[in-house]
């Protein structure tokens, strides 16, 4: 069975753990809007993603 060659240091090890927690999405402003909106989503508020309209919004 292999053996690890060298224990990892306290802080390397840290790093590694958070590289893989969850962190809340961004949110910025909506190009559109100006709504904050989480990023690669359609903007809920008025349906434009990345300068185009993508679903009509519901009134
Ligand atoms: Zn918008």
């Amino acid at each position: 069975m292999a053996v690890p060659k060298r224990r990892r240091s306290r802080s390397k090890q840290k790093s590694r753990v958070a590289a893989n927690r969850w962190h809340a999405p961004l949110f910025q402003p909506c190009g559109n809007c100006g709504a904050p909106v989480p990023g690669h989503i359609a903007c809920p508020s008025c349906g434009v993603y990345r300068g185009r309209k993508v679903f009509n919004v519901e009134l």
